[in-house]
């Protein structure tokens, strides 16, 4: 599902990711972690070209998503991205932040988008929070109807970009629930993240970054139980 081949990508003269080879297949769940400022944020951004890069290639079932020509819009709704910082609406309660792109993107009507907003949100367990404003919502709240907001499109790929880490500890479990069950609903999930017991317990592969490197590719088993 995504092939990413010798990518290279500079801020300034800062290399922050170096000939950077991988595929992720579909219905694979990969974490990607790695030290603070190894480019696994980078990288993530890269993959619904969120951010640019200077050479290598990226294709996402087939189409080469940096290249000049691309309908970004209709790219980016196949593909979830749920941020660090929830990035909700602040002025749209939570079921419109779940209806907003389903309706303009997708063209559904409201009564069928606030539907699938609805079941979306219970998926989250959130179905009594649906008239709720953002800022009277926990973090751990917030984040999943985030989560939802971004399933609302269908994407076929989730990519995550540390999920829970702005998130107070008790409100982390909450989300990491949510994501577990996505994976075992064979969605293909691309996920940066310092939970290893999420990783160990959900991954079907760990990618392990070092100064724009990806060091070591292996199975949670291989990656905790080596000596
Ligand atoms: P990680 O997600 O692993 O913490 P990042 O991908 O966020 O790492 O950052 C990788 C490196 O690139 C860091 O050294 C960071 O300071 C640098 N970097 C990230 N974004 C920018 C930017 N917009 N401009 C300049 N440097 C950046
Ligand atoms: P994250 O790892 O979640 O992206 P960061 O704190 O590394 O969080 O980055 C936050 C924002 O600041 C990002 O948009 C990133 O591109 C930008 N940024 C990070 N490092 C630098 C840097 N050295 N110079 C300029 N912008 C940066």
């Amino acid at each position: 599902m995504i092939e990413i081949e010798k990518v290279n990508k500079w801020y300034g003269d800062y290399h922050a990711l170096v000939d950077v080879t991988e595929s992720v297949a579909r219905g694979e769940v990969v974490v990607v972690c790695g030290p603070s400022g190894s480019g696994k944020s980078t990288l993530i951004r890269t993959l619904n070209r969120l951010e640019p890069i200077q050479s290598g290639n990226i294709r996402v079932n087939g189409q080469d998503i940096h290249a000049q020509n691309i309908d970004l819009n209709a790219f980016r709704s196949g593909i979830g991205f749920v941020f660090q910082q929830f990035n909700l609406f602040p002025h749209l309660t939570a079921l419109e932040n779940c209806t907003l792109a389903p309706m303009h993107l997708r063209g559904l009507s409201a009564k069928v988008a606030q539907e699938k907003a609805l079941s979306l949100l219970d998926r989250v367990g959130l179905a009594d929070k649906a008239s709720a404003m953002p800022e009277s919502l926990s973090g751990g709240q917030q984040q999943r109807v985030a989560i939802a907001r971004a399933l609302a499109m269908e994407p076929p790929l989730m990519l995550f970009d540390e999920p829970t880490s702005s998130l107070d500890p008790e409100m982390v479990g909450e989300v990491l629930l949510v994501m577990r069950d996505m994976a075992k609903e064979d969605m293909t999930m691309v996920c940066v993240t310092h939970e290893m017991g999420f990783a160990r317990e959900v991954a079907d592969r760990i990618l392990f970054m070092d100064a724009g490197k990806i060091l070591e590719r292996a199975t949670p088993d291989d990656f905790f139980n080596r000596p």
